[in-house]
This record gives structure tokens, C-alpha cells and sequence, in this order.
């Protein structure tokens, strides 16, 4: 088991495959982008499989492959197959904003990927390409049919953002009723580029979705399977609706989780660049005990809360991070 000072159970692995990104999310990336690691600066697959398998022996249970967009970096494929053929078996899952899933859906299905979040912020082409600077919606909008098909677990994220997509949300929870097993309102986190925006509470979200759809019920308490997220069904509805509040109900008490940049640092807490330098361990030859005994002791560091509802982080971008 990896437990941290405050005795939380470490158990989520998130790892940022690549820092770069099709898309130009305006929240996410700076409008002048961000300077890219060079290839040498990238954890190799090999050296994400051997952390991956390091930190399932030590309790790791679910990894979910990042970015940047994950299905940018080469033979992501590859390592996902190697990921679920470890003999510890994580459940693998996956966020993309789903452009190039029609070339890959088959094959990731083929690797063994079943669970699938998909970020999308509107469901109106002139909105989306406000946001991210794409005329993509159709091809995300496909993606989604066909994980369906697939019979795979689809989650959709959704970031409200004020003045922008504001009157999305009502029709973005609808996908739940007969289409996917959750949509999922995430707050703005403070991050970089997102300072020049401002989200909104799920408080409101909840306030408009109930005008529509009633109160709907309680569901599923967060935990390893759902997350962070609060879950509530609506009458009628066959997904639910999933409400990620960061900032209005904060829930590091029960934060499982910890972040593989793609430049190897294990970021321990979001809201916060305290990190373990595993590349610089890999890359010396240490052996799996001694990196083992590094990711225990620096995972003692990870903050008891983060820090957002005091400050901004100015320094770094969601999209050097993962979400
Ligand atoms: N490219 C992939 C995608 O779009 O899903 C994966 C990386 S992206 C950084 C992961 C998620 O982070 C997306 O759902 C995105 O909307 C979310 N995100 C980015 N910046 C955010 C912010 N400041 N606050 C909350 N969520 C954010």
C-alpha cells in the first residue's frame, strides 16, 4: 500500500503521455502555446511501463493515460497493451477530446481499453471552435457513437465557463439521458491561462439543471471507481450527471491519486509543483527497491489540501499536467 502522511491511500496513477495537443483549448494552453519538451525530456514507454509496474506492485489499482492529447504520442497503443498485460491487471482508462478516435477506437479496444472520457465543453460548432480553435465537433461527436457501439464506458467532461459555454450545459447533460454513462461538470481550475477566465460553481450548474430535470437523486459516494465526482440521476435518465467541484466543495480528504508528468516528474498534488524526480532515478540505473523507496518516502510530502481557494497557480498550464 502507498499512503501518504494524512493516510490516504494512493491508488490512481494519471499519466501524461505527451505535452502536446491538437487542440488549443483556451483555458488549457496559452495563446502564444507552450514550449514542448524535447524527445530526450520524455519519459520513454518503456520507462512509463516500468514506473507503471513499480507502482501497481506498491497498490496502484487504475492508471489513466493523459496529455496533452494521449493519442498524439506514438505507439500510446503499444503501451497501453503492455500496461494491461501486467500481472497486476490495473483497470486502464483514458481522457482525450476525441478527435482521433475514429483511426484508433479499434485498436484500443483491441488493447483492452473499456473506459473513456472524452472532453467536450459544447455541443455547437461555432462555441467549440471558439474554445478550441477546431472545426472538430463532428469527428468528436462520432468518437462518442462509436465507443458506444463498442459497448465501451463513455464519459463526457465538461469545463463551464462563463459567457462562453454557458447555455450548453442544459443540452450537454441530455447526452446522458440516452446516450452515455456520465457528463460530468468539472470547475475551472485556477491554472495558468484558465486565470483569464471564470468558471462556474456546481452549485449553479445543479440550480439550472434542476430547473429542467428536478432535484434527481444521489448516486454512487466518490471513491476509486467514480472519483472525486458526486453523482446524481434524473428522472428518466439512463447515465448520470456528475458534478467535479475542486473549488466549492473540495475533496483532497479523499484525494487517491497522483500525476506522472510526461518529463517523469510524479506530481503529487495538482494544485501544486512539488514533485519526485523519477526520470533523473531512472535514467541512473536505480534499481526498482530504490525508486520503490523514493516514490514511498516523497509521497509522504503530498499536501493535505490544495491551495486554490487562496491562490492561482501562474506558473504552470493544465496541459503540461493532464487534468
Ligand atoms: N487532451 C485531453 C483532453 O482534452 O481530454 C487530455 C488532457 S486535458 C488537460 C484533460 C482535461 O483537463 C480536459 O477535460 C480539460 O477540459 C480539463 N482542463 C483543462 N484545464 C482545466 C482547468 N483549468 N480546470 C479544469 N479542467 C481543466
Amino acid at each position: 500500500m502507498l499512503t501518504d502522511a494524512f493516510q490516504r491511500q494512493i491508488e490512481y496513477l494519471r499519466i501524461s503521455l505527451t505535452d502536446k495537443c491538437n487542440l488549443r483549448c483556451r483555458y488549457c494552453v496559452p495563446p502564444d502555446g507552450v514550449k514542448l519538451r524535447s524527445h530526450e525530456d520524455i519519459l520513454s514507454l518503456e520507462e512509463i511501463l516500468r514506473v507503471v509496474s513499480l507502482m501497481t506492485d506498491m497498490g496502484v489499482k487504475r492508471v489513466r493515460f493523459t496529455g496533452g492529447e494521449p493519442l498524439i504520442r506514438k505507439n500510446a497503443l503499444g503501451l497501453i497493451r503492455d500496461v494491461a498485460s501486467l500481472p497486476s491487471h490495473p483497470m486502464i482508462a483514458m481522457t482525450t477530446n476525441g478527435v482521433f478516435l475514429p483511426e484508433y477506437i479499434d485498436d484500443l479496444y483491441e488493447a483492452g481499453l473499456r473506459d473513456i472520457n472524452i472532453s467536450l465543453d459544447t455541443l455547437r460548432a461555432d462555441v467549440y471552435e471558439m474554445i478550441t480553435g477546431s472545426d472538430d465537433l463532428g469527428k468528436v461527436l462520432r468518437s462518442i457513437d462509436m465507443c458506444l457501439d463498442k459497448g465501451m464506458s463513455v464519459k463526457i467532461n465538461v469545463v463551464p465557463l462563463q459567457g462562453i459555454n454557458e447555455d450548453d450545459l442544459e443540452d450537454l447533460a441530455q447526452m446522458a439521458r440516452t446516450k452515455v454513462d456520465a457528463v460530468r461538470f468539472i470547475e475551472l481550475m485556477p491554472i495558468g491561462c484558465a486565470n483569464a477566465y471564470k468558471g462556474l460553481s456546481n452549485d449553479d450548474v445543479k440550480e439550472r439543471l434542476k430547473a429542467i430535470y428536478g432535484v434527481g437523486s444521489g448516486t454512487c459516494a466518490p471513491g476509486i471507481i467514480s472519483g472525486p465526482a458526486e453523482y446524481v440521476t434524473y428522472e428518466g435518465f439512463k447515465g448520470k450527471v456528475g458534478f467535479i467541484s475542486p473549488l466549492s466543495h473540495k475533496f483532497c480528504d479523499r484525494c487517491n491519486r497522483i500525476r506522472l508528468t510526461c518529463d517523469g516528474r510524479l506530481r503529487l498534488c495538482l494544485a501544486s509543483d512539488q514533485s519526485i524526480d523519477l526520470k533523473t532515478l531512472l535514467r541512473s540505473g536505480a534499481s526498482d527497491e530504490t525508486i520503490k523507496e523514493a516514490i514511498t518516502e516523497g509521497v509522504k510530502g503530498k499536501n493535505r489540501c490544495h491551495g486554490f481557494n487562496d491562490r492561482n497557480d501562474t506558473r504552470s498550464n493544465m496541459i503540461g499536467i493532464g487534468g
